[in-house]
């Protein structure tokens, strides 16, 4: 095996109520694990075997771009999330996110409204853009930024896997789920990585 299946940095029930066991252990130990499996038999013997993953997303194309990217997306995902309230947004990373979107209210509003109102199936991102400022950039089926050389912050899986045995068609409520269990403490280490 070429690429291994991360860790999840909690249980699988510790996002209950907001994403329950039963979605993790589809979600991370099927839909994830099927993604890694599939790119592991697709790279070999394949130029792409010793390239690292961020370096497959950047050049690979159709099923291999895909699978890739899918990995890097699930892994990045999993890693945005922590049990309620344990790292909430506060100091001066709640003061770069006013500064970039007026208030947090406002980009919770502009994140509830972008999962909802995604087309299909895809990803909502915080990226970092060229000139150093926050975006909400929504992504269909396996799109990630890095692709466009934009620096991704967070992101939420909007496929109905992430979300349908817990909400079915509500994704706003999926997506309000979603924010209270937004690891922020990891989202303002990757903006000051990105930064520095
Ligand atoms: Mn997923």
């Amino acid at each position: 095996m070429r690429f291994e299946l991360p860790f999840l940095p909690y249980e699988l029930n510790a996002l209950e109520p907001y994403i329950s066991k039963e979605t993790l252990e589809y979600h991370y130990g099927k839909h994830y694990n099927a993604y890694l499996e599939n790119l592991n038999k697709m790279i070999q013997g394949t130029k792409f075997n010793n390239l690292d993953l961020e370096n497959i997303i950047k050049v690979a194309d159709g099923p291999i771009f895909n699978n890739a990217a899918l990995v890097w997306n699930h892994t990045f995902y999993f890693e945005c999330l922590i049990p309620e309230n344990k790292n909430t947004l506060k100091g001066p990373f709640a003061e770069v996110i006013k500064r970039n979107f007026g208030s947090v209210e406002f980009l919770k509003s502009a994140f509830i409204k972008a999962v909802d109102s995604l087309f299909g199936v895809g990803w909502i991102w915080l990226v970092l853009n060229q000139n150093g400022s926050m975006e909400i950039l929504p992504k269909s089926n396996a799109g990630n930024p890095l692709r466009i050389g934009l620096m991704p912050l967070m992101t939420c899986d909007v496929w109905e896997h992430a979300y349908y045995l817990d909400y079915q068609h509500r994704r706003c409520d999926y997506a309000d789920a979603f924010w209270r269990l937004i690891n922020w403490d990891i989202i303002e280490k990757r903006y000051k990585d990105a930064i520095s």
